[in-house]
């Protein structure tokens, strides 16, 4: 494990308790592992899926629709903008090689599901997971990327396969 650039710092992230609580708390910036940067955080979108764990909790960091920018000094990637691909892939299994990273049979973990999620100043990303946004976008529609416009793209190409 890399160390994060402020080991000694503390980040805000927002904790989901259920009962329709949810805090902002302070607690420690996390680790950055092998092959992965320090994401700061610009916009994480609401999901619908995020209503389940506002009504019922999770004693977590929930937020899967991330846009932020790399804050990794000195990394060939720090100040890139990008969304955050939450399906953690290997890159080199079956599934990965023909296109299926979110069927990857090696590493099964979302971020904002099963480790912290977006609604934190800071999440620590893979670097294949990064998913470099055009200046043009701006910073709030970028989240729209990644499931409203992913999500429907995906469904129209993979109906054109069958509807002629
Ligand atoms: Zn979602
Ligand atoms: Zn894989």
């Amino acid at each position: 494990m890399n160390v994060s650039p402020r080991p000694n710092s503390i980040m805000q992230a927002a904790v989901f308790h259920g009962g329709d609580r949810i805090t902002i708390e302070r607690v420690a910036m996390p680790d950055v592992g092998t092959g992965e940067v320090l994401v700061r955080v610009s916009r994480t979108a609401l999901c619908g899926s995020d209503f389940k764990l506002w009504h019922k909790g999770a004693e977590f960091t929930a937020g899967h629709e991330i846009f932020g920018v790399v804050e990794q000094p000195g990394h060939r990637l720090h100040g890139l903008r990008c969304a955050v691909y939450i399906p953690l892939h290997c890159d080199h299994c079956a599934a990965c090689k023909r296109g299926d990273t979110q069927m990857c049979l090696e590493v099964s973990s979302l971020i904002g599901w099963n480790r912290p999620g977006g609604y934190a100043e800071y999440v620590p990303v893979p670097e294949n997971c990064l998913l470099p946004v055009p200046d043009d976008i701006e910073d709030s529609l970028a989240p729209l990327l990644l499931d409203t416009i992913g999500t429907s793209g995906h469904a129209v190409r993979f109906v054109s396969r069958v509807v002629p």
